[in-house]
């Protein structure tokens, strides 16, 4: 009864004088600004046209990580048997069991998302939201008033413009894929593309990788780059520099792609991870004076309000630093800026990242690039190892440590690691390096022996650079 009675002054409420927050897009940091807005009584509409949870559980971070799980097995069972006295009988991967039961969780996720929302009273919109004025949002024709509106839209697979392009697949599609090809080219230099040339391999695949710059992953730290490249390569992955796709003709089945140096290359399928732009276009922002930047980013001061005082924007679709945690850190800060009475900017300094390649990185702080052009003068510890595992496996792979100091403050200002685990090992570094750890505090440190993180306290000469 008391449920009911606060849903009709609620309701009546809304219907007065609007809602005090509408947000578009419930993704990552539009489900928690929404969220966390309502637990602190706030009249609170979110308007999705696609999928709860957005990116990131969809077809983003949770079912990318599920594949990579799925795509380490292959290794683990040749360790056992090369090194650790296993056998194991002829050994099989089915894709439709692998790809059936990452779409069940995923919608077990979808549930949740949405339960979260009625649990906090959040009015959930289905379709696509645009804006009508400062004040009004319109979902299939029905207009929604609002104090504040969120644009929380996200960001969408960037495709080059070539011919035969729409013959290939995105993130969007490699998810769901009918059967795992024998052949893929995956062309692009980013994080998506590192990870998902990591998976087919793992998968059993062959794969070729593309990227038409000089050296993969730009603006991490130059020395992971190059370790990466080089472990990639050593697992018998053709990956390619300066090469890029300018056509693709479908033959038969086969798909192939003509390269910039006039070779063809036949692929099953080819995924472009060619980067993602912010999903902005057609929500009505140019004609409200909403300024965006020449990739579509909304602008937004450090509070997350863009030129239009009543019009807030968070996460991909702003492209500052375009991660999950970023996304909802901005969320509940912007919950806290207007609803809490406590305006509060978000912090995007030493969010620490991990790229799910294999093996993995991990990384807080500034490249040594970065570093040197901040500080001047840094310190550079540096360690390439062979696992402990792998003295018994054989295998070649190495992990890869390095510190970077600045020298006049002894602070570590880059934390950064190429080998197994090294986002769960990079996670609990991040909070000494947010916290302004100097290299005396990790040489303070005892090591957890034997563990590859141990390296990281342990290591006491520094490079000559
Ligand atoms: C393959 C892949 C792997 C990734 N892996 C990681 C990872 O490992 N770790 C990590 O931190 N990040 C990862 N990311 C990035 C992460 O997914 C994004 O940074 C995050 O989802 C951004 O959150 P968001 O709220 O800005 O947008 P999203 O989560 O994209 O949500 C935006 C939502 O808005 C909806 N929408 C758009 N326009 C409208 C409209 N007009 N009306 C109604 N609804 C609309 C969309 O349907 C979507 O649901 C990955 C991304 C991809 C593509």
């Amino acid at each position: 009864m008391v449920g009911a009675e606060h849903s009709k002054g609620w309701e009546q409420a809304v219907a007065n004088r609007g809602f005090d927050l509408f947000v578009i897009g419930a993704g990552s940091g539009g489900v928690r600004a929404a969220r966390f807005s309502a637990q602190r009584g706030a009249r609170v509409a979110v308007a999705e046209d696609r999928y709860l949870g957005g990116t990131c559980v969809n077809v983003g971070c949770v079912p990318k990580k599920l594949f990579v799980y799925a795509s380490h097995f292959r290794d683990e069972l040749a360790d056992a048997t090369r090194g650790f006295g296993w056998s194991v009988g002829s050994v099989d991967f089915d894709w439709p069991t692998l790809r059936d039961n990452k779409s069940q969780e995923i919608e077990r996720l979808g549930g949740i998302y949405a339960g979260l929302l009625s649990d906090a009273k959040v009015r959930h919109v289905e379709g696509r939201a645009t804006l009508v004025d400062p004040h009004t949002v319109e979902v299939d024709g029905k207009r929604y008033s609002a104090e504040h509106i969120l644009v929380a839209t996200g960001s969408w697979p960037t495709v080059p413009e070539i011919p035969g392009r729409e013959l290939a697949i995105t993130s969007n599609e490699v998810f769901h894929l009918e059967t795992l090809p024998s052949k893929v080219l995956v062309v692009g230099g980013g994080y998506i593309a590192v990870e998902f040339t990591g998976i087919f391999h793992g998968l059993g695949v062959d794969v070729t990788q593309l990227y038409r710059g000089p050296l993969f992953l730009r603006g991490f730290d130059d020395d992971v780059r190059t370790h990466l490249a080089e472990q990639i390569r050593s697992k018998g992955i053709d990956l390619r520099f300066e090469t890029n796709v300018t056509a693709i003709e479908k033959h038969g089945h086969v798909l192939r792609a003509t390269l910039t140096d006039g070779s063809t290359l036949d692929a099953d399928q080819i995924l472009f991870a060619t980067g993602r732009h912010p999903n902005s276009s057609n929500l009505g922002l140019e004609a409200l004076g909403v300024e965006l930047a020449a990739d579509g980013a909304i602008e937004v001061d450090e509070y997350s309000r863009s030129s239009v005082p009543s019009i807030w924007a968070i996460g991909d679709v702003t492209n500052r630093i375009n991660l999950t945690p970023v996304a909802i850190h901005e969320g509940v800060c912007l919950s806290e800026t207007l609803f809490n009475d406590n305006p509060r900017a978000p912090n995007h300094e030493n969010v620490p990242a991990a790229v799910f390649s294999q093996p993995p990185i991990g990384t807080v702080g500034l490249s040594e690039a970065n570093a040197r052009s901040r500080f001047g003068d840094v310190d550079v510890y540096l360690s390439s190892f062979r696992a402990l595992k792998h003295t018994l496996t054989g295998a070649a792979e190495r992990t890869l440590m390095k510190l970077v100091v600045d020298r006049a403050s002894d602070r570590v200002v880059g934390l950064h690691m190429v080998g197994p685990e090294a986002g769960e090992i990079v996670q609990g570094f991040a909070v000494a390096i947010k916290a302004g750890a100097s290299k005396a505090d990790f040489d303070a440190t005892i090591g957890i022996h034997p563990t590859s993180a141990e390296e990281f306290v342990t290591m006491r000469t520094p490079v000559e650079r």
